[in-house]
């Protein structure tokens, strides 16, 4: 009913409401001048048809308007409760929960996935030297970009300041690589201007796989590819190492 009502729109229900108004006071009418048996007027229709005619197009353009703010407000609350404003992906809270479902979908079906885990470069520098404002508008851009080339059946989130993750549906460790070059391969080709600067930044990353006969859970997995991630940014950041335990 509330989404029916929400599809229609405003205006339309506000229309359907006061006609509907109309025709039950003019019917109203009716049927208590046929019981009182008095002589049946025209005049005492159109009288009843005037005071619905004014107040329900009022009343209801309000009413609908508290209606449809309420459905506007639920659905941003959801929206907040799942996405990160910044950059528009998953936030932790909700990426760990979808990657809790891939998981269980994965160990039914008995397929592998990819779980990446990605970290800003110097991402503190970029701060001290470009201000907290290009900073964010980093991350935003880094956002936008993820949306831009992953698959929609990849599941991406920011799971913490500049730390981001990802899960890669029916991947192996040789197409978790492949996503992994392309991904460091588009951060490091983008400029982000601010203020008429050009600032151009990197990312190191962790990739680990999930294996269906491995008992590993997502807490453990991402913790993995935490560990390899750690190594790429020994290793000289801008690059991505795989997890130790699939060596
Ligand atoms: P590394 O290459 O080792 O990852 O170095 P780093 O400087 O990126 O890492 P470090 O952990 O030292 O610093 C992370 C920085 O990210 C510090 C913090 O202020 C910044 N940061 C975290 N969240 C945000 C945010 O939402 N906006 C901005 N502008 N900066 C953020
Ligand atoms: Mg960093
Ligand atoms: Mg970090």
């Amino acid at each position: 009913m509330r989404t029916v009502i929400y599809k229609i729109g405003r205006i339309k229900v506000v229309i359907v409401i006061s006609i509907i108004a109309v025709l039950l006071a003019v019917g109203l009418n009716y049927i208590f001048q046929s019981f009182q048996e008095v002589t049946y007027s025209y005049s005492s229709l159109i009288r009843a048809a005037v005071i619905p005619l004014i107040v329900a197009p009022i009343l209801s353009w309000y009413l609908v308007g508290l209606f449809v703010r309420v459905i506007e407000l639920e659905q941003k609350m959801t929206e907040w409760a799942l996405f990160d404003q910044l950059t528009g992906l998953l936030n932790r809270r909700a990426f760990l929960h979808r990657a809790e479902q891939e998981y269980y979908l994965a160990k039914r079906q008995e397929t592998t996935f990819g779980v990446v885990v990605l970290d800003l470069d110097h991402f503190k520098d970029i701060n001290d030297q470009y201000g907290h404002k290009a900073g964010d508008s980093i991350l935003k851009d880094f956002g936008e970009l993820v949306l831009k080339q992953i698959r929609q059946s990849d599941i991406s989130g920011r799971i913490g300041g500049e730390e981001f993750a990802f899960i890669l549906p029916n991947t192996n460790l040789v197409q978790s690589k492949v996503f992994a070059e392309k991904l460091l391969a588009v951060v490091s080709d983008r400029v982000v201007t601010i203020d008429e600067q050009a600032i151009k930044y990197t990312a190191s990353i962790g990739i680990t796989v999930s294996f269906p006969e491995n008992d590993f859970k997502i807490n453990n997995l991402i913790h993995h590819a935490d560990q390899a991630l750690y190594e790429a940014k020994s290793a000289g950041r801008n690059c991505y190492k795989v997890a130790e335990s699939l060596l």
